[in-house]
């Protein structure tokens, strides 16, 4: 079954056609009913459906996250770590403890080692023990950090490198004003980032990771702005839209129809001019839908977008407290009144987690024509900032299903049909445009040519 009518036009002739699209079964059909490309289905296995009455398990563990603690010598405005209540700090002497409850209870080696703050390397003390301890148990894990750069130096630089890890840079380009102090505006962090820059680049183990938000719309903006200080080939990461977690993240959201018709206006039209492809994103994203298309994915195969929700994915605090993810602590409490303390490493058949909620058991998500490349908003927001995110993902994402079906089909997508939020079916502000003058022409310019 079709749930969806896409209408659409060539750009080339203004040729006008429809397309149907079904999000649950990814059948995507021409209007005489024919495929649009050749099918390969592949099997899917069913993905859990999580939820305070029906609480994920852990067990398995491929993916560890490790949180050292939440604090952070800067104070970005939307960090979606900003409010949430700090846990007991740790130290040097966690540690050992911390590396025998995990080979007590991990019956086989992760792929994947996160080491996640705050800002990681406020906690140097702790990680530098703790990330030389998991190399010695887990010689071939792949060890990954998250870090703002700024108290990089040679030394610690050297030790990531010889350690294995993969180093994600956050920082937003032109944007990075709404994060405060740009550590590359001062010599010495500046000096010890390219150093570890020159040393990583060449292994393939580094990126520099963007958020977008209100202050940061444009990616072609931030890909000229970290190419002009890293290189043509810089490869970015994230680049998503935040979500929203508290006032600071709601500031950062887009704040009307025009905003968001502007948003998705000019993000299609760099994906189509090609000023985005050092975004890791657009690959994902673009590919990612056109493969749930030739493979057929059902809706019930598909996660929450972070995969916290999984079973493999754990995520701990050096005090062996399984928490939900590494952006909370196990002090905290979700939006749903449940404890982000969901069980403890030393008793992992009892985790039980329940301040998540799947995207099937959200009101918009199922009849949503994006479900397949959003794959539902931050799993435990709730009420108007669940809301405030969701928005923020459907304007994310429908720049990259426009382009992935112009891709497909050379026509261009701009107004669906179907049984979900009527003032989400128009995708560029083109049949029922509510942006101004001003920003209309913008649209015009940019996303589909008459
Ligand atoms: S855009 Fe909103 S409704 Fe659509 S899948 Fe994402 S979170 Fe769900
Ligand atoms: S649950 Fe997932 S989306 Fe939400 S803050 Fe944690 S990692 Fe991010």
């Amino acid at each position: 079954m079709t749930i969806f009518t896409i209408h659409a036009r060539r750009v080339a002739d203004g040729v006008e056609t429809t397309f149907g699209y079904d999000n649950q079964t990814s059948m995507f059909l021409r209007a005489d009913g024919t495929p649009v490309i050749l099918s390969r289905p592949m099997q899917f296995g069913e993905a859990e459906v999580v939820s305070v009455n029906q609480p994920g398990r852990k067990g398995d563990i491929k993916t560890l996250k490790i949180s050292l603690g939440l604090s952070c010598n800067y104070e970005c405005g939307y960090c979606s770590q900003r409010f949430v209540p700090h846990a007991e700090q740790t130290n040097p002497g966690d540690v050992g403890p911390f590396v025998a409850q995990l080979t007590a209870n991990l019956p086989s080696a992760p792929g994947r080692i996160e080491f996640w703050g705050g800002e990681p390397f406020v906690y140097w003390k702790t990680l530098k023990p703790l990330a030389e301890a998991l190399r010695a148990l887990y010689p071939a894990a792949h060890f990954n950090i998250i870090t703002n750069g700024s108290l990089l130096d040679f030394d610690k630089n050297a030790w990531l490198e010889q350690m294995g890890f993969s180093v994600g840079l956050s920082h937003d380009g032109p944007g990075y004003h709404a994060r405060g102090a740009d550590p590359l505006d001062d010599p010495e962090k500046l000096a010890a980032i390219m150093d570890l820059w020159a040393r990583m680049k060449p292994l393939g183990r580094m990126s520099v990771n963007a958020m977008m938000h209100r202050d940061n719309q444009s990616r072609a903006a931030v890909q000229a702005w970290l190419q002009a200080r890293f290189g043509a080939d810089v490869p970015i990461g994230e680049g998503a839209y935040i979500d929203p977690y508290d006032e600071g993240g709601m500031a950062a959201v887009l704040r009307d129809p025009a905003e968001h018709m502007l948003y998705r206006a000019r993000a299609f039209s760099e994906l189509r001019q090609g000023r985005v492809a050092n975004f890791s994103i657009a690959r994902q994203k673009i590919q990612g839908f056109i493969d749930s298309i030739r493979n057929q994915r059902p809706a019930s195969s598909v996660g929450q977008k972070c995969g916290m929700d999984k079973a493999d994915n754990l995520a701990v605090d050096l005090a062996g407290n399984v928490i939900t993810c590494q952006n909370v602590s196990a002090a905290a409490v979700a939006p749903n009144g449940q404890a982000h303390k969901i069980g403890h490493l030393t008793d992992l058949p009892s985790v039980k987690l329940k301040t998540a909620t799947h995207w099937s058991q959200r009101r918009d998500c199922a009849a949503c024509p994006v479900l397949q490349l959003c794959q539902g908003s931050c799993m435990f927001l709730e009420g108007p900032l669940w809301e405030a995110g969701c928005n923020s993902a459907y304007s994310d994402n429908v720049p990259f299903f426009a382009a992935a079906i112009e891709y497909l089909t050379g026509f261009t997508p701009y107004y669906i049909e179907g049984d979900f939020r009527d003032d989400r079916k128009d995708l560029f502000g083109r049949v029922r445009g509510v942006p101004t003058a001003k920003q209309k022409r913008v649209i015009e310019i940019h996303a589909v040519p008459a």
